[in-house]
């Protein structure tokens, strides 16, 4: 049986605005951003990063123009860059208006850096003008003195209140080509701020955990809030801000819009089974080399790498593609049909070519090819392998006899066809 389709909550709605060729808000894909980490003024190095971005699936990047020639750079990168690009301003009003000259799809302005009125409402003014959007980009760690001040710290009251200052001034000059992000590197600071954010404003959000930190804690903090916002219908543009080569930012950012099912699934999603006494193969190593060979060749399917044929193949009925072990044989399968049976020594390299096939011919011109016999022989290796290990391969029962011994003096022990499995992974009939 199919599963339910399940998704996470409804988009709550926001305007829509543009960057470049990218919608951001009022309905659009949740779109993935990076930022660059070369000199801007570096063009050819700028745009390899850049182009690298792109493939791991960013859609927007961002570029520092905190120079004269970081500025001249990006007129040479804007029209080679495959995907908009946005510039990052800080403290110059002349950095933005180079960075507009130079033809960027956006631009990033931090109230608490950037701070005189008559600057602000000269670059809104002129990004206005050329159809341009801003980001507000406000950063709890750079929040203006006097917001720190009047709120006791950087609250999520003071972090929106300085967005909407900030939108003050762009009213002035009617500039309406908005973004926001409230960004903090505390992370429930960070939900807070863009809860509210959502709640006051409905321009389209920018999430991101600022300065996460490196892989995994940097990874781990910023999909908690992210994923959190997302998963509440808050956010229309997301990035992940990691001490790490910015091509792990976008692969993260496509991955987990990929996870929430926000996105169309690009690349591989690689799922594999926490293995357990039942298992016939070293699961993880076989993982790894099939994430790997898969990776390099942009499958962008979900793949399933299953410890044992008993239970894998059921548990893993919603891939599109996987492989279960089963006495040194691998059991290859088709949304948990069997389709073929290959030496155990072959099952990656037998993966790899069937998710091949599959993309080029498609899932049901292979299920129509899957050779007849295979799911004989798979039950006969379920067989085996049951009255090798039993329906309790992790000698649950054993444990849960102790575990009644302990707490109720000794109760019996549990029937073993009915026994159960702390990982749902009995036998088959359960499966
Ligand atoms: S029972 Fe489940 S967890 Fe254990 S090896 Fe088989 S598929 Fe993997």
């Amino acid at each position: 049986m199919a599963s339910a389709v399940v998704s996470v909550a409804e988009r709550r709605p926001t305007r829509k605005i543009r960057v470049g060729k990218v919608e951001v808000g009022g309905g659009a894909p949740v779109s993935v951003q990076s930022m660059t980490t070369t000199k801007t003024a570096d063009v050819e190095g700028t745009l390899q990063q850049i182009y690298a971005l792109a493939g791991a699936g960013a859609d927007i990047v961002r570029c520092t123009c905190n120079e004269q020639e970081a500025a001249e750079g990006l007129a040479r990168i804007v029209p080679r860059s495959p995907v908009p690009i946005v510039a990052d301003i800080h403290f110059h009003v002349e950095m933005a208006l180079a960075a507009l000259d130079a033809g960027v799809h956006g631009l990033r302005l931090n109230p608490g850096n950037l701070r005189k009125p008559e600057e602000i409402k000269l670059v809104a003014a002129e990004a206005r003008d050329r159809g341009v959007p801003i980001r507000i980009g406000v950063n709890a760690g750079s929040l203006h003195p006097a917001l720190y001040e009047r709120f006791g710290g950087a609250t999520p009251e003071a972090l929106v209140e300085s967005a909407r200052m900030e939108l003050a001034y762009f009213d002035e000059v009617d500039f309406h080509d908005v973004k926001i992000s409230v960004k903090a590197s505390n992370v429930a600071l960070m939900i807070a701020a863009y809860r509210l954010a959502s709640e006051t404003f409905d321009y389209p959000l920018h999430l991101g955990v600022t300065e996460a930190g490196p892989p995994p804690g940097g990874l781990v903090k910023a999909t908690a809030g992210i994923a959190t916002l997302l998963a509440e219908g808050i956010g229309d543009t997301i990035r992940y801000s990691l001490t790490a080569d910015p091509v792990e930012e976008a692969r993260a950012g496509r991955q987990l819009l990929e996870a929430l099912g926000l996105r169309e699934r690009k690349g591989l999603d690689l799922v594999a089974c926490p293995s357990c006494g039942r298992a016939e193969i070293d699961v993880i190593k076989v993982a790894n080399e099939a994430q790997r060979a898969l990776e390099e060749r942009k499958i962008p399917l979900q793949v399933a790498v299953m410890g044992c044929v008993v239970n894998g193949p059921g548990e893993a009925r919603e891939a599109d593609l996987g492989i279960a072990a089963g006495r040194h044989r691998g059991h290859l399968f088709i949304k948990g049909k069997i389709v073929r049976v290959v030496p155990e020594d072959q099952m990656v390299e037998a993966l790899v070519s069937e998710a091949e096939k599959i993309v080029a011919e498609g899932i049901e011109a292979r299920l129509a090819l899957a050779d007849e016999s295979a799911e004989k022989q798979a039950a006969e290796d379920r067989r085996d392998l049951l009255s090798a290990k039993g329906l309790d391969a992790n000698n649950s029962d054993e444990v849960v006899l102790r575990i009644r011994k302990h707490i109720a003096g000794g109760a019996p022990a549990p029937d073993s066809a009915a026994a159960t499995d702390p990982e749902g992974e009995a036998g088959p009939e359960q499966s």
